[in-house]
């Protein structure tokens, strides 16, 4: 649906910073969220040091399970930013 493309893209951060080496990550692609109840849109970046850095937006429990399931499943660090990609924090 052409809206809902708009919508996802609508949130597009500028860039993610990575949980890693803390470098910008620009090469970011959504991910498909249909069937993640709450989530607005996911992104992912992979950073030129191997790390993947996600970004997710959408309700505040919902990404919170999203990041909680992502880090039972695999040895990310994970962290939050902002749009901008300033205020990083790694968890
Ligand atoms: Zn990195």
């Amino acid at each position: 649906m052409a809206q809902a493309r708009a919508k996802v893209e609508a949130t597009r951060p500028e860039k993610l910073i990575c949980n890693g080496c803390k470098a910008d990550v620009t090469d970011i692609h959504p991910v498909d969220t249909r069937g993640l109840r709450g989530i607005e849109a996911i992104w992912v970046g992979q950073c030129a040091c191997g790390q993947t850095t996600f970004a997710a937006s959408g309700e505040p429990n919902a990404v919170e399970a999203f990041f909680f399931a992502l880090s039972e499943n695999t040895e990310l660090t994970l962290g939050s930013q902002s749009k901008d990609g300033e205020n990083h924090e790694t968890a």
